[in-house]
């Protein structure tokens, strides 16, 4: 599609929006009246409208009826997780028996290298990316060592070349290659939360299995964001949080993928709760633990209804508007988002931005990453001063992430147009 910058242009875009509607089932931050630009949906998606009611009728649930809750009225806490496994495993591209709602992010890399990391004398090492998140370097980090080990010896890392920012998949594959005989796992982000680069995650698992290894993502910034097949990919586990793109909230419960290959599989090494164990003679209480024969099998905990509802009022959405039209909204506001960036940068005379995101189609999601040349900070600043939520990582990236649920096109061009005039202003 030919883009225009100008406001009368994005309006056009917005009014044939199919998905328009769907902004007005979330709460849209505002100051003192004014809406403002929440770009922000890769930190902490905004909340839908019927979240509320949703966790107001746990708590009724709660208050009528005490523990029976978990057996009565409208919704039995019981039969809960089915309502959520179902858009849950469109969005992951899944079966439903195939994913877990349970704990949060890390815990449950925590519980899947249980699963999937089993060391031996031969086999113990684990590639992941360079720059992975805080948490999952630190996951990392005391999982090997639990197993008695030393990180430096077990971890290897792919990092971008020098003086580059993106890590190139023939690196991935070609470390692969190289570790194959020791290689026990990769564990791999789905896209980068720096970067926003988006990986090729079903040519990893094809190396990582080729290579005799097991093979983990970490889909915190691709779930609900980008397209994903995990079972056809044939991926071993995955993990991901739900506040991010799947806009359940702070803290909001996590999920968790198992392929179907492993649900009979008694020997893999598991860390068991009660909530794992089969349904129909859980509350016999018995001695010596036999899972659920699905992903529910991995659960530990009673979990917190009032952490579903939120969760079902999200996934509500993505449902209801489907996931083509939000992947096709996706890659147009994105395209539309990097287009007014050439713009301003063109603009401006010199360079000021430097996208640190792919530029292919299939290798980005919602995010950009811009790459600050000068007076980075300033810019951020007055950005924000004027209304518009982006994420500011140092030393000079700013990330912005328009979605598509609630983000529009004429929002994209106000943040270029608000950017055109700071720029110009630094010169
Ligand atoms: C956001 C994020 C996390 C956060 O983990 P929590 O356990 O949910 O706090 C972990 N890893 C990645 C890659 C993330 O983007």
């Amino acid at each position: 599609m030919k883009f225009e910058n100008s406001l009368t242009f994005a309006r056009q875009l917005d009014e044939k929006d199919e998905l328009g509607k769907y902004r007005f089932r979330f709460y849209l931050p505002n100051e003192n009246g004014k809406e403002l630009i929440y770009f922000l949906g890769n930190s902490l998606g905004l909340q839908p409208r019927t979240a509320q009611s949703y966790i107001k009728h746990a708590l009724d649930q709660w208050a009528q009826y005490g523990v029976e809750g978990f057996m009565k009225g409208k919704l039995p806490w019981l039969n809960y997780h089915d309502l959520l496994i179902k858009p849950l495993s469109k969005i992951v591209g899944a079966f439903p028996h195939e994913v877990v709602v349970m704990n949060q992010l890390t815990v449950n890399l925590h519980l899947m290298m249980a699963s999937f990391y089993q060391p031996s004398a031969k086999r113990k090492k684990i590639i992941y990316e360079s720059k992975a998140f805080p948490s999952d370097q630190y996951m990392l980090e005391t999982h090997i060592r639990h197993h008695g080990l030393n990180p430096e010896e077990v971890l290897v890392e792919v990092s971008p070349r020098t003086g580059e920012h993106l890590i190139i998949q023939e690196d991935i594959l070609s470390a692969i290659e190289k570790n194959k005989d020791d290689l026990a796992l990769v564990l791999w982000g789905g896209v980068n939360y720096y970067t926003g680069q988006v990986f090729d995650m079903q040519t990893i698992t094809r190396a990582a299995q080729t290579a005799g290894a097991k093979v983990g993502f970490d889909l915190a910034h691709a779930a609900g964001n980008v397209l994903l097949q995990l079972h056809d990919w044939n991926v071993d586990f995955a993990c991901w949080c739900s506040y991010k793109y799947l806009n359940s909230g702070p803290g909001a419960v996590g999920g968790a993928f198992v392929h179907e290959r492993y649900h009979h599989d008694n020997t893999l090494n598991r860390l068991a709760g009660w909530w794992g164990y089969d349904k129909d003679t859980r509350f016999q209480m018995k001695k010596g633990f036999k899972p659920v024969l699905t992903a529910e099998g991995w659960q530990l905990s009673t979990p917190s209804p009032i952490l579903y509802a939120a969760h079902r009022a999200s996934l509500e959405i993505f449902e209801e508007a489907g996931l083509k039209p939000i992947h096709n909204k996706r890659k147009m506001l994105n395209d539309y988002l990097w287009y007014i960036l050439d713009v301003c940068n063109a603009q401006a005379g010199e360079k000021m931005i430097e996208i640190l995101t792919p530029g292919q189609e299939n290798e980005r999601g919602c995010q950009v990453s811009m790459l600050m040349l000068k007076k980075g900070k300033r810019i951020f600043d007055q950005l924000s001063a004027n209304g518009i939520f982006a994420d500011w990582r140092e030393p000079d990236v700013i990330r912005i992430a328009p979605v598509p649920l609630y983000n529009t096109f004429t929002e994209v061009w106000t943040f270029g147009d608000t950017l055109q005039k700071i720029l110009s202003l630094q010169q």
